[in-house]
């Protein structure tokens, strides 16, 4: 990328304002921030304009993530297609600092070529993200199942008794992964003809069909491939025609032995305004829920998504993540995506102190104080007793020793009152709590490896706060 002298108009600024406003309505409000606040506009003439970007790594994110939002924000701000050039503003960076950008370059995810159809409707074209695949999907409880039926009916579509699949459960928590990766396994593996498209598409694709007269183009289009994946089946809840066509595909794929595969927010009985018989015939194969992921599992995917752009992130780091966002993948993925692109933006490399400050603005639904339940949590997944055995009378020497230490970290962590305490932990008075804070702290002293115990877990509880 040459040097371009600034050469623009007083009037380029409106154009770039413009522009940015027009980006800020497509995408979320953070993305835009985060990735579209550090640029600025380095040089504008009729057939091009040159973008400043404080990094590498941020010119390929947006080339990966927004270019095409970009592309037409800049055609729409300017009247006519533009080309959008970037530069590297080396210089800009907020720290001096000389050291090396601690990232590669990111793996640039293109989008996949999209085959065309008739280019009529949506699913004519794959819409296929090559990246959503068994291999990034990491397994943990709360998905396991689900992902084992989604793998058996990707290996052999048509021929499980999981037909259809439906695979309900919150926003963020691998529904749609699930449903790409089967698309990209059978793709991958077979000849079948695979369409995946959302409820949405679905329904607008159907709406189109019916303006243009081309209904029967539509059924065909639909009924020619050999699986079909629909995801969020709950938006069809409130579309009573759309749903009638769906019920006739349904029975078209459903008696010749063709995969359907469906995901929901919620389970099939609770598909208020969906017809008896379509609510019933999503139930005909196999449903399962995917729960929201435990924290073994949160940090596993902190780790492979990292490892997925080539970043690495300290251990502590990966942990302080998954602490403080429990509920919700998407949303966790976006708070290491955040942590990565203020640590470029800062030439910084990722440390405990900087996840804690870039992560602010993420972390908004967690208290940023210690919790004697944080606590609770932390003692009882490290020392494996549940909650309720350590606020129990229970005296056996693992459940007391875990007591014990859960009460000393929150006479030194939380704000609580030693009366607060005791009653958090089952109505114990004042004096037990002072008991086992000092016997604690006093054994801690002379047996190395309860001393060595006790500052792991002061760790845990240090790096789980804000
Ligand atoms: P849903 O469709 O349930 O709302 P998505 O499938 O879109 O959720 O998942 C949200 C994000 O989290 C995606 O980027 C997805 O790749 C990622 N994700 C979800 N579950 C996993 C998992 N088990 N392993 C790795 N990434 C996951
Ligand atoms: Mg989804």
């Amino acid at each position: 990328m040459e040097q371009i002298e600034p050469q623009f108009e007083p009037s380029s600024q409106n154009l770039w304002d413009e522009i940015l406003h027009m980006v800020s309505k497509d995408i979320p409000q953070q993305s835009f921030h985060t990735w579209f606040k550090s640029l600025e506009l380095v040089s504008a003439t009729d057939e091009e304009i040159c973008i400043g970007a404080p990094s590498r790594f941020f010119v390929e994110w947006i080339q990966s993530h927004y270019r095409d939002i970009l592309k037409n924000a800049v055609a729409a701000a300017s009247g006519h297609p533009v080309k959008v050039n970037f530069q590297i503003l080396e210089g800009k960076r907020k720290s001096s600092s000389s050291q090396e950008n601690p990232f590669p370059a990111v793996k640039v995810m293109d989008k996949p070529p999209i085959p065309k159809g008739d280019g009529l409707f949506i699913a004519g074209s794959v819409n296929l993200v090559p990246h959503l695949t068994f291999d990034n999907f990491v397994e943990g409880d709360s998905n396991r199942f689900a992902r084992a039926a989604s793998l058996a009916c990707a290996e052999k579509p048509g021929r499980t008794s999981f037909n259809p699949l439906l695979i309900y459960g919150g926003a963020g928590l691998g529904k749609t992964h699930l449903l790409q990766a089967i698309g990209n396994f059978i793709i991958g593996n077979s000849n079948f003809k695979v369409i995946y498209v959302t409820s949405e598409q679905f329904t607008n694709d159907f709406i189109k069909a019916i303006e243009q007269r081309k209904r029967e183009a539509f059924t065909r289009l639909y009924r020619s491939a050999d699986v079909l994946l629909l995801d969020d089946v709950q938006f069809l809840m409130t579309k009573e025609k759309t749903q009638e066509e769906f019920f006739h595909t349904f029975n078209t794929f459903h008696s010749s032995g063709r995969q359907l595969v469906f995901s929901s927010d919620r389970p099939p009985k609770e598909l208020d305004g969906f017809d008896s018989r379509l609510v019933s015939r999503l139930q005909w194969g196999l449903v399962t829920e995917i729960a929201k992921p435990e924290y073994e599992t949160r940090v596993a995917i902190i780790k492979k998504r990292s490892a997925m752009e080539g970043v690495e992130v300290p251990e502590d780091v990966a942990h302080f993540i998954a602490f403080n966002i429990t509920d919700n993948i998407r949303t966790l993925q976006g708070a290491l995506i955040h942590l990565f692109a203020q640590a470029s933006l800062m030439g910084k490399a990722i440390t405990l102190e900087l996840a804690k400050r870039s992560l602010k603005d993420f972390i908004f639904k967690q208290e940023s104080y210690i919790s004697p339940d944080r606590i609770l949590e932390i003692v009882g997944r490290e020392l494996n007793v549940s909650k309720e055995e350590v606020k129990s009378r229970s005296r056996r020497k693992e459940i007391a020793e875990a007591r014990h230490i859960a009460i000393y970290l929150c006479t030194e962590y939380t704000k609580l009152t030693l009366k607060a305490i005791g009653s958090f932990f089952g109505d114990r008075d004042h004096a037990t709590i002072i008991h086992a804070r000092e016997s604690i702290a006093q054994r801690a002293k002379d047996d190395p490896t309860l001393g060595e115990l006790l500052d792991r877990m002061k760790r845990l509880v240090e790096i789980s706060s804000v």
